[in-house]
This record gives structure tokens, C-alpha cells and sequence, in this order.
């Protein structure tokens, strides 16, 4: 188990993170996401035990950070952002490292190396100064050394940053089939990633926590859950007519592809009033969606309304 407790970073006069309280459970994980600067590495690094929080405090398996921070150290693996440090050893000679320093025997760490090396792909590269490999690369370095002692608890600050999409859903394949046991927080700013491997999503911006719930919770926030959307001949000469269905909030035509939305009223179900409408007047349709709704949008909504906010207190 992870739980933040008012977690909180200043430097100087500034505020980085700002009472962050939020705990995550076995079998989760948890997409921590923000627009830059919001305070997602920070908020890493003192779970991680990697930077002394100002005040507040985690507690990761029981253990809590400012107090014990080596035990903390010992139950989790933590993907920094960048690349790795120590550049100019070779992955097998950095993993060898890192297997010593976490304490496990010739035996133990062969095996690892080996499962590590395996899983990140990183056999033709293994003898090459880390510096000269390409970001790629170097981030599964650090992937590989987030997990070579197969810890409970993953940290992973923007795990697929700098991989190709090939990469990137190997990855996100692998955070996934090590999900069913460990507890993983990963943070990105990709929200195509949510969707591929988080079973939750806090939103923070400004360093505070302003929204916890699942990728489907904050899809429902959209004003687009529930919207139909379409591609025709002539969206204009329907507007009128669909504005008068049960159900219809609005309806909107983009300037550029043409396409129409149908937006309900809340609690209102559309699909089955606008495809009868569509039946009856005969519309050539070349797609029709029924979307979930849109979680970039909710981001927006989110973060942006937290800065206006913000700008009518200054
Ligand atoms: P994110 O990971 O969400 O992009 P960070 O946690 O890296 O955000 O940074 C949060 C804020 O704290 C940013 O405004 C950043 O400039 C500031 N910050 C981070 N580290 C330091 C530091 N060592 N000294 C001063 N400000 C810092």
C-alpha cells in the first residue's frame, strides 16, 4: 500500500507540491498526471525517498519515508526522469551495480540480469557505454533497473518518454503483466496512456490534487459521454430537427471535417432516438460513434480551471 499523507514541498517562497494525500492499493496502477510543471516528479521523488518533503509524509508497505527511508528504498523500484546516471558504464556493468547495491548474491543477480535484459530487449546493446545509447534505450536501462529486484512498488516517471510507438506498447505491455502483483504509479503527460494501463488517474496541477477517480469516471465528466457524432452530406439541414429529439442538449458541426455532434442532456441516452431519426429521413452516413467521452477535454476542463481560478485570487 502507498499513502500520501499532506505531502508537501517548498522551495523558498514556491510551492511545488501542496498537500497531496491519496493511497493506492495492490494490483492498481495509478496514472498520475498533470501539464508540466505541476509537480509530478516531486511528488516521485518523495515517494520514491529520493527528496525530503517540507512537511507530511508517505508511508509505502508500512514503512514511512521520513523515518525509514531505507527500508522504503529496499520494497520499491524508482524509473527517475532522463536517463540514467553512471553514462559511461555499460548496461550489464550498471545492472551488475545496481544488483550489488541492492544486495543480491552472484546467483540471484545473473538470474535477474537475465530476466531484465530479456523482458527491456536490451541484449544487443549490452556492452555499450550507456551515453552513446539512444534515448530509447536509455530509458529502458532505467526500466531494467527500476525492476531488477523485483519490487513491490513501482515508481515510473514518464516510463515510455523517448520510445518509439513500437516501444511504447511493448512498455505499457510490461507495466501491465506486472500490475496483478505490485502496486505501480506511473505519471505521464500522454493521456493515450491512461486508457492503455492505468485502472486510476489522479489529475494535479499547481501541486495539488484535483481529481481521483477511474479513466471511465472522468471519461463520464466529458460533455461529450453519451454524444453522438456522425459524418454526412448536408449536417446543416439536420440541426433543427435533432435539436427537437428527447434528449438533445445541443448540436454541434466542426468548421473543419464537418462532422455532428448530438449532445444529451445529462442522464439522457441518444443512440437509439438519433439512429431512428437517421432511419426514418433517410440519411446516407458514412460513420456514426457513440462516444465515451473525450479524456483530454476533462484534463483541459480540469487544469484550466484551476489556473482561471487561481488568476481571480491574484
Ligand atoms: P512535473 O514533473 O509535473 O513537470 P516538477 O515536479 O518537475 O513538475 O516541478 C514542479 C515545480 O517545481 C515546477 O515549477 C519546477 O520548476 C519546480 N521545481 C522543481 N524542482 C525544483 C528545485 N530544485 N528548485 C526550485 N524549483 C523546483
Amino acid at each position: 500500500m502507498i499513502e500520501t499523507k499532506n505531502l508537501c514541498k517548498r522551495y523558498g517562497d514556491f510551492t511545488a507540491v501542496d498537500g497531496m494525500s491519496f493511497s493506492v492499493g495492490p494490483g492498481e496502477v495509478l496514472g498520475f498526471l498533470g501539464p508540466n510543471g505541476a509537480g509530478k516528479s516531486t511528488t516521485m521523488k518523495m515517494i520514491a525517498g529520493f527528496l525530503a518533503p517540507t512537511s507530511g509524509t508517505a508511508v509505502i508497505c508500512g514503512h514511512d519515508v521520513v523515518e525509514q527511508p531505507l527500508e522504503v528504498k529496499r520494497v520499491l523500484g524508482y524509473l527517475p526522469e532522463g536517463a540514467p546516471s553512471y553514462g559511461e558504464m555499460t548496461p550489464l556493468e550498471f545492472l551488475g551495480f545496481v544488483g550489488e547495491v541492492r544486495g543480491l548474491d552472484p546467483l540471484q543477480r545473473r538470474a535477474r540480469i537475465d530476466d531484465v535484459v530479456d523482458r527491456l530487449q536490451l541484449g544487443a546493446v549490452l556492452h555499450q557505454p550507456i551515453d552513446t545509447l539512444s534515448k530509447g534505450f536509455k530509458r529502458r536501462v532505467g526500466l531494467a533497473q527500476a525492476i531488477l529486484h523485483d519490487p513491490k512498488v513501482l515508481i515510473l516517471d514518464e516510463p515510455t518518454d523517448g520510445l518509439d510507438p513500437n516501444q511504447k506498447h511493448e512498455v505499457r505491455a510490461l507495466i501491465r503483466s506486472m500490475a496483478r502483483d505490485k502496486i505501480i504509479v506511473i505519471s505521464t503527460h500522454i493521456l493515450e496512456e491512461v486508457h492503455a494501463v492505468c485502472t486510476r488517474a489522479v489529475i494535479i496541477a499547481h501541486g495539488r490534487l484535483l481529481a481521483d477517480a477511474t479513466p471511465a469516471e472522468l471519461e463520464a465528466r466529458s460533455r461529450y459521454h453519451g454524444a453522438v457524432s456522425l459524418t454526412c452530406e448536408n449536417p446543416a439541414a439536420l440541426r433543427q430537427d435533432l435539436l427537437r429529439l428527447p434528449g438533445v442538449q445541443a448540436v454541434e458541426i466542426d468548421d473543419l471535417d464537418g462532422r455532428l455532434t448530438v449532445f444529451p442532456r445529462p442522464g439522457a441516452s441518444l443512440f437509439e432516438a438519433v439512429s431512428d431519426f437517421l432511419r426514418e429521413r433517410k440519411v446516407a452516413i458514412s460513420e456514426l460513434q457513440w462516444e465515451q467521452g473525450r479524456l483530454d477535454e476533462v484534463f483541459r476542463q480540469i487544469t484550466t480551471a484551476n489556473v482561471e481560478r487561481e488568476g481571480a485570487r491574484a
